[in-house]
């Protein structure tokens, strides 16, 4: 990946080798004429080496993911032992302000890549992010959890044609990877055209913050950062006990009723045919639904919501693993 350089030109400054800087990204004001800020973090170390940018909250309500890089930064995990690392904790700052997915003009960022010069906020967003942030890097890592109510195992998402990437998932040794295929017009996608190395980190929901889901994401990242010899040498390299799960296949059990849902298994767990997983109940005492597993495997998404209508997903259970 190497592309090492000593100047890093981003957003129209030069950052010298062996600086901190933080700057401003703007991109429009609120409605108020208030300024929106989004702090972009450099950190380069003396030595060339690669450049890594860390992403999150491309989703305003994915505070875990957030929570994720806020940790890198305060444990001064960004600052390399060679090379450049790019932090920005909070992408959509309209959305993280209002604990909501969407930028102010209703769109999902992450639906918009590579975004256009002249078109909605969103895309203009993307566009500028594009073309002004993402040339400089040379390996990408963005957090994300489970929208709504429904609460991720982590895992790292990767394509499963592309055996680098692969390689660098067992790196980062999240509890899960799965293989799944870039959707259009996500940020995932435009790196995947543009030849950009990228993990995307799935861990948690949204409006929430889990201590084992960051802790997931922050210890990854540094197996990554040593990996590619990185990691500042006052750090031991964590270890996880066991190697990430490579899911082939998974499926969601959706509810056949409408009620109120009562949860009875952790997520990550490994589960067989027919364990009950949940009931499902009416609010007055008369009708009670068992929910069980339909096949073997680990349950890597639970929707936490109290109430689900007949139809919801409930639980994302893996259906078949890879060998390897
Ligand atoms: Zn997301």
């Amino acid at each position: 990946m190497a592309k090492e350089t000593h100047t890093l030109h981003i957003l129209g400054e030069e950052i010298p080798l062996g600086t901190s800087k933080i700057i401003n990204f703007n991109i429009a004001k609120l409605y108020t004429s208030t300024k929106v800020e989004i702090p972009v973090i450099i950190e380069r170390s003396k030595k060339i080496g690669p450049t890594i940018l860390i992403t999150a909250g491309i989703h305003g309500d994915e505070i875990n993911g957030v929570e994720v890089v806020r940790q890198i930064i305060a444990k001064k995990i960004n600052k390399p032992a060679k090379g450049s690392i790019i932090c920005i904790p909070v992408l959509n700052v309209f959305g993280f302000l209002n604990m909501n997915r969407f930028f102010p003009d209703g769109r999902d960022l992450n639906r918009v890549f590579p975004g256009t010069k002249n078109g909605s906020l969103a895309s203009r967003f993307a566009y500028q992010f594009i073309n002004e942030i993402l040339p400089v890097a040379d390996f990408c890592l963005d957090f994300h959890t489970g929208g709504a109510s429904r609460f991720n195992a982590a895992h790292v998402r990767v394509d499963p044609k592309n055996k680098k990437l692969m390689a660098l998932a067992k790196i980062f040794n999240a509890p899960f990877t799965l293989l799944s295929k870039n959707l259009d017009g996500s940020y995932r996608a435009t790196c995947a055209k543009k030849e950009k190395d990228i993990l995307l980190f799935e861990g948690g929901k949204s409006q929430n913050s889990s201590k084992e889901i960051a802790r997931e994401g922050v210890q990854g990242t540094m197996r990554i950062l040593h990996h590619l010899d990185m990691l500042h040498a006052n750090f031991e390299v964590p270890v996880r006990e066991s190697d990430t799960l490579i899911i082939k296949k998974s499926f969601w059990i959706r509810a056949k009723y409408s009620g109120l849902l009562h949860i009875k298994i952790d997520i990550g767990k490994h589960v067989e045919k027919d364990e009950t997983l949940a009931t499902i109940t009416d609010p007055y005492g008369k009708m009670r639904h068992v929910v069980k597993a339909t096949n073997e495997g680990y349950v890597i998404n639970v929707n936490e919501s109290p109430i689900v209508y007949k139809g919801d997903a409930i639980f994302h259970i893996t259906k078949e693993l890879a060998d390897e």
